[in-house]
């Protein structure tokens, strides 16, 4: 096998996330096990996935062959007790740090002696979730982006603990999927949220203090710098009570005033406005 290439992955949590990362290692030629909480989320994994390769099919970007051998690489396991051990598990459940640590101390089994275990999230400490695990020399964040399987970064987040020659196996890994792997220290939003985050919630308070009505906020940002999607409308998509989280925790953990959630954002929250999810955020999706 060549630089970086594997056998097997195992994802645990089969959300939006966990069935990206899933499909893309099986696209690339790994076996993969999908395992989820809820058998549901593994059936809608699943046919997800199978449309997605299937509509890949009919345009003629992916042969018929491919697609079906894609799909046979990939299995669902409800049974976390029979996912067997693989040189790379990735953690992909859902964002609340009990539900995380939780996890790794169950996953950590599976992992081979010299393998990584690795946690695709957007804003806990990969320090702190290292510190759970009986090997934090081979933990590592590994943050991909939505869709995963068209969205071309990883940010390769290094803890405290991670070793050099795990950083340096995470980086083929990425590029074996087919990713491009950029590296940065664990810190509160890492590169990606730590910039991104506060630029949402300025525009948020641009709408709040009656600047501009969303769509001038967002024209200017697509039309003045060239974004491929304003802000408030990244925010629907991303969705409102994500973007409180993790400005939130950048609150908290970098204790500076400049990162307080606009009081805008965490009443659309508690409206239950929470972006494309609901239908109705900065826009409405009907
Ligand atoms: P999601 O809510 O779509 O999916 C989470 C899945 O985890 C659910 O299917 C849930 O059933 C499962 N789960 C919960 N507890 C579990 C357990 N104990 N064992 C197994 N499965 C369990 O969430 P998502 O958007 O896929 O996010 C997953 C992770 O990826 C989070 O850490 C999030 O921060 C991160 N992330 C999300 C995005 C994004 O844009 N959605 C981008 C980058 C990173």
């Amino acid at each position: 096998m060549g630089t970086g290439e594997i056998n097997s992955v195992a994802v645990i949590g089969a959300g939006a996330m966990g069935r990206g990362i899933a499909q893309v290692f099986a696209q690339a030629g790994c076996t993969v096990a999908l395992h989820d909480a809820l058998p549901k989320a593994l059936d809608d994994a699943t046919a997800q996935i199978g449309k997605m390769l299937d509509r890949a099919v009919q345009k003629g970007k992916m042969a018929d062959g491919d697609a079906e051998a894609t799909k046979r690489r990939l299995n669902t396991v409800s049974n976390l007790a029979e996912l067997g051990s693989h040189p790379l598990v990735i953690e992909a459940a859902t964002e609340k740090l009990e539900i995380k640590l939780d996890i790794l101390r169950s996953v950590q089994k599976f992992v081979d002696s010299d393998g990584i275990l690795a946690s695709n999230t957007s804003s806990i400490s990969i320090t702190q979730l290292a510190a759970e695990t009986d090997f934090p020399a081979r933990f590592i964040g590994m943050h991909f982006f939505n869709p995963v399987p068209l969205m071309k970064l990883v940010e390769v987040v290094s803890g405290l603990q991670t070793s050099e020659d795990t950083i340096r196996r995470t980086v083929e890994l990425a590029k074996y999927v087919g990713k491009t792997p950029v590296q940065c220290n664990d810190h509160p939003g890492f590169v990606s949220n730590r910039v991104l985050m506060p630029m949402i919630n300025e525009a948020v308070f641009t709408l709040q203090d009656g600047v501009a009505e969303a769509e001038a906020i967002d024209s200017i940002m697509t039309l003045g710098m060239n974004h491929p999607m304003g802000p408030l409308a990244l925010a629907d998509l991303i969705g409102l009570d994500v973007c409180l989280d993790i400005m939130s925790v950048l609150h908290r953990d970098l204790g500076e005033d400049r990162y307080r959630p606009c009081p805008l954002l965490r009443k659309m929250v508690l409206a239950g406005r929470l972006g494309r999810k609901t239908k109705q955020g900065f826009y409405s999706y009907e």
